[in-house]
């Protein structure tokens, strides 16, 4: 079970798993939605995936093509999850608001040829200098 809330606590959101995927996603896009070097980034089935709360979208165009849904706190602007729209079956939690982020392991890292040399990470991952076809 993955739980998750956002810095003031009006929106919480949980998930019972399985996790799909553990990558930090280092594209423009995500450094500019979060201030950072990139974004650590748990998949899990949208199905099973609830939230409640006062949540705001910002839909931009990835690199699929098709909307990238961000879901922020309306009161406070916290970056939560993601509801891509090339995934309809996908959920994105944004591993910064787990309650616990330590169950997070990440494997990946994607769009390395954007990444900051300062942001290098502790661990070795395996590194697609963009998103990998599938
Ligand atoms: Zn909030
Ligand atoms: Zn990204």
């Amino acid at each position: 079970m993955f739980t998750g809330q956002c810095l003031c606590g009006a929106v919480k959101y949980q998930s019972p798993g399985p996790a799909l995927f553990a990558v930090i996603c280092h594209c423009r896009d995500c450094q500019r939605a979060s201030g950072s070097s990139g974004v650590p980034v748990l998949g899990v089935p949208k199905e099973s995936f609830t939230w409640s709360g006062p949540v705001k979208q910002s839909r931009v165009t990835g690199g699929s093509g098709l909307p990238a849904v961000r879901n922020f706190c309306s009161e406070c602007g916290s970056l939560l999850f993601g509801t891509p729209e090339s995934e309809p079956q996908l959920a994105t939690i944004y591993v910064g608001s787990l309650d616990d982020p330590t169950s997070f392991c990440p494997k990946v890292a994607l769009y390395t040829s954007q990444r900051p040399a300062w942001a290098k990470p502790a661990m070795q991952l395996v590194e697609h200098a963009a998103l990998p076809r599938k």
